[in-house]
This record gives C-alpha cells, structure tokens and sequence, in this order.
C-alpha cells in the first residue's frame, strides 16, 4: 500500500504545483489584459535603450475591423518628461498604452522608443524597460514578497522592504500579523484597490525600468488614497519618462504635457495653463470636477 500511495502522493504534490502554475499564467494573462499572440519577427535584436524617448506617428488603432478606436494619434513624449492623458471612459486611453506594451499592433502608423520601431524589437527587451501598473491589477495567490519580487527575482529580501517603503505600502505590510508572508490574492488577503495599487507600485520600483505607464483606476480609489498615491509616484517619475491616465485632473496639473483624447483622437493638447486658457474640453472638464470638490 505504501508503495502505491507514494507516487500517488507525489501526483498530487505535481499537480498541486502545476494547478498553481496554471493559475499563475491565468493571473499573469490578466494581469496584461490579453492573451500572448504577437510573436516577434525572426530575428529581432534586442532593444537598444538610450534615454527613453518616445513617439507616436500617427497611430490609428482597431481592434475589430468595422470599428476605429484610435485616429492619427501622433506626439512626441520627451525623455524623462511626463504625459496625462484625459478624456471620458471609452475614448480609448487604455488602448494606447496597450498599444506601447505591445499586446497589440498598430494598424497604422507606428510607435517609436528611442527611434526603433516597437514591432522590430524583442517583446520581452520591450517589456524589461517599460513598467505598467494596469487598471485591473490581478495579484498572485502568493505571498506580498512573491508578489513584489515578480518586478525582479533576484532581488534581495532588503530591497524588496525598500520598495514597498517608496510605494508607501511597508507599514501597512508591517502591521500585517505575517508581514510579507502574508498571502493575498484571490484565496487570501483580500486588499483594496489602493493597496494593490501599491503593491504593483513596489514591484514596479523594484523593476526600475526607464519608462512607467500608469492606468489610474476610477472607482477603487478615494480621492484622499488617489491624491496620496499620485504623491508617491511624482516622486517616482522624476527623470523618467511617465504616461499617467488620470481620471481626476486635480493630479495632473504638473505634467509637462496633457492630452485629451476624444472619441479616438486628441482634441487638446498642452499643459494644465494653456489647456485652461483655451477654453475648450480640457477647461470644461475641469470646472465640472472643481465643483465636485
Ligand atoms: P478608456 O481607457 O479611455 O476608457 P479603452 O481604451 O478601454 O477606453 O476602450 C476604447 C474603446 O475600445 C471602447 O469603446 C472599448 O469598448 C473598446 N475596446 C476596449 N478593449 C477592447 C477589446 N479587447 N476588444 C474590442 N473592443 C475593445
Ligand atoms: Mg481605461
């Protein structure tokens, strides 16, 4: 008996790991939002970061084919400068950094980091410099160190302390009766949606990567914790080149440049003054949430 239960006994520890492997794809597929079909082109170099400055020439997007979700969407994003982009649910401001990671191609025009076309380059050098904390942050039904550690595996236990301490996320950590061990995800802590956020913020500081797109979320999110956060990652984004989706512009007033993305297209772009003095959308916008309080 002994003898029939041991293999069965190591199945079990196998499909345990395995059971959880697959669950951790699940997660890391929707933590990306998409399923893994681009594949690069055959021998595509590595790409070659310089400053991480970077440009959209006229992009236009569609996901299906009777439908454009995104027209002539053109700018350039300086290195280590800021940009928001605004606009009502919809008008298609997720997309365009979807677009940046590369979950999906241009079907237009085209997208260039440090000059080098996002489509000729590896995928995974595309994603080594860029780091995203998404609208729908999934975590991993593991510890808060795992789940921190993800952003880089081979960092020590110290500085996975010292990114939760820049995402202002280590008290609440430490005041957690198993601290970092403390399991979250689905089958654990259930966390808020601005604690998740900083834990996707530690990862993404333990990452350092040069670029850092940033999907804010509407709804998980007071306008204290937003505020706070939005504090956390100014800091962050210093000298590094910043793509913000805000919904509450009161965070963004400092961003060297804002666009306001419109059915698909920029109708405004500028920085919070001249937006303001023009009157149109972006000044519109900003009385209505002024009065909101
Ligand atoms: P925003 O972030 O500004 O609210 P999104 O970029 O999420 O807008 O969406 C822009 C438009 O694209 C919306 O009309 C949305 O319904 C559509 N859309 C978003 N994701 C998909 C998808 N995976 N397939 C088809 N349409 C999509
Ligand atoms: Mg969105």
């Amino acid at each position: 008996l002994l003898q029939l239960f041991r293999p069965l006994d190591f199945l079990g520890t196998v499909y345990r790991q395995v059971r959880q492997g697959l669950t951790d794809m699940a997660a890391v597929f929707r933590l990306i939002d998409t399923k893994a079909t681009l594949e690069d082109k055959a021998h595509a170099p590595a790409l070659q970061i310089k400053t991480g400055e970077l440009r959209f020439e006229h992009v236009q997007f569609q996901y299906h084919a009777d439908r454009s979700i995104l027209k002539d969407i053109d700018f350039i994003l300086p290195a280590g400068q800021s940009l928001a982009i605004v606009g009502s649910s919809g008008a298609g401001k997720s997309t365009l950094v979807r677009l940046l990671y590369r979950f999906y191609d241009v079907t237009g025009g085209r997208i260039l980091i440090d000059h080098q076309d996002i489509r000729e380059v590896t995928q995974h050098s595309l994603r080594q410099i860029l780091g995203m904390v998404p609208q729908d942050i999934v975590l991993f039904n593991d510890t808060i160190e795992y789940n921190i550690r993800y952003g880089r595996p081979n960092a020590s236990f110290e500085e996975i302390r010292q990114a939760a301490r820049g995402a202002a996320i280590s008290d609440f950590i430490n005041s957690l009766p198993q601290g970092y061990q403390t399991t979250v995800g689905e089958r654990g802590l259930k966390l808020s949606g601005g604690e998740k956020q900083r834990i996707a913020i530690a990862r993404m500081l333990l990452k350092n990567p040069p670029i850092l797109l940033f999907d804010e979320a509407t709804s998980a999110l007071d306008s204290h914790s937003e505020a706070d956060i939005q504090a956390t990652l100014n800091q962050i984004a210093q000298n590094r080149t910043t793509i913000i989706i805000a919904h509450r512009l009161s965070t963004i007033v400092h961003a060297d440049q804002i666009i306001v993305l419109n059915h698909g297209r920029i109708a405004e772009c500028g920085n919070h003054q001249t937006l303001l003095a023009q009157n149109g959308l972006y000044a519109t916008m900003w009385k209505r949430q002024s009065q909101k309080g």
